[in-house]
């Protein structure tokens, strides 16, 4: 084996990326310069329903020469509890996909706006106007909705609107547009995509796993942030059990959870990105 070879086998990836078209503070290009000057070989794009970071970062990517996955984190709702599906190389330009996407998007608007008015019922006053102000292009989720609630000056930190308001049983939480994992699955399919289960070892328990084996998952979240020894080996025999891709990523926010940036941090062998492209009609 040369060392060329050996080199390209130990090359890593972060499949798992958030950028400010979802709830991540970097943008596209940050996400991907930082990407690079960590020395990885590949990134994953994956905003929550939202595809508007994957250009920006593919140009970057082509002139740095570091390889940018296009993805996306569908949010979905499994008997009352949010599941996240991953879609890797779905066709992101197709007119319909964008329209789907600008369909959920919607909703998410018109789900902050009712937290607003939730959080108005409370005393607890902050805009839609300032909600947007905070999120700008990006799909509008409850971290921008805290971050407008902090900037207004009504709670101390973002920790406390999720805390006292926004958290799943707070008082002005308001849940998204209800889509289910088989949903999400069958529609990236339908795209040419690749779909995973998102960091399952966060759902307390596998009924959403075991659905979305059914409904023909390509592929399971193995490292995550949030896994420890104990979920990756699970996970992991899970995967081989049923044949499934194995992916993994950091679910870097850019610093929104505690100033962490996590980046890099989950990074696994290109090899596991092959197996994906493989799959993959599109690459
Ligand atoms: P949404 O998709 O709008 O319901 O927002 C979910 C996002 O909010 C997650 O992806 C996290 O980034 C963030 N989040 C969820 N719960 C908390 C929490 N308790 N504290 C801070 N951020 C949270
Ligand atoms: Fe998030
Ligand atoms: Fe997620
Ligand atoms: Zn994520």
């Amino acid at each position: 084996m040369t060392a060329g070879s050996q080199n390209a086998l130990a090359r890593l990836v972060d499949l798992h990326c958030h950028t400010i078209f979802s709830d991540g503070l970097f943008t596209p290009e940050e996400v991907v310069e930082r990407a690079h000057r960590l020395g990885l070989a590949a990134v994953g794009i994956t905003d929550h329903d939202s595809l508007g970071g994957i250009d920006r970062a593919l140009i970057v990517g082509c002139k740095l020469g570091i390889e940018v996955v296009p993805g996306v984190e569908m949010s979905c709702n499994a008997d009352g509890v949010d599941v996240h599906v991953l879609g890797y190389y779905l066709d992101y330009k197709n007119p319909d996909v964008l329209q789907f996407f600008e369909q959920v998007q919607f909703h998410r608007e018109k789900r902050a706006r009712l937290m607003c008015e939730r959080l108005g019922k409370l005393g607890v006053k902050v805009t839609m106007a300032q909600v947007k102000a905070v999120a700008k292009d990006a799909a509008i989720g409850r971290p921008h909705v805290a971050q407008a609630m902090l900037e207004a000056g009504v709670v101390a930190s973002t920790e406390q609107a999720f805390r006292e308001f926004i958290g799943y049983d707070g008082p002005a939480y308001a849940p998204k547009m209800k889509l289910s994992p088989e949903e999400a699955i069958g529609f990236i399919k339908q795209h040419g995509g690749v779909s995973v289960i998102a960091h399952p070892g966060t759902y307390h328990q596998d009924k959403a796993v075991y659905a979305a084996i059914a409904a023909g998952v390509d592929g399971i979240e193995v490292w995550h942030s949030d896994h420890g020894t104990r979920e990756v080996a699970h996970y992991n025999e899970l995967a081989q059990k049923n044949q499934l891709l194995m992916t993994g990523g950091s679910d870097c926010h850019g610093g929104r959870k505690n100033g962490h940036i996590y980046l890099g941090e989950v990074s696994i062998p290109y090899k596991y990105l092959a197996a994906i492209k493989r799959r993959s009609r599109r690459t």
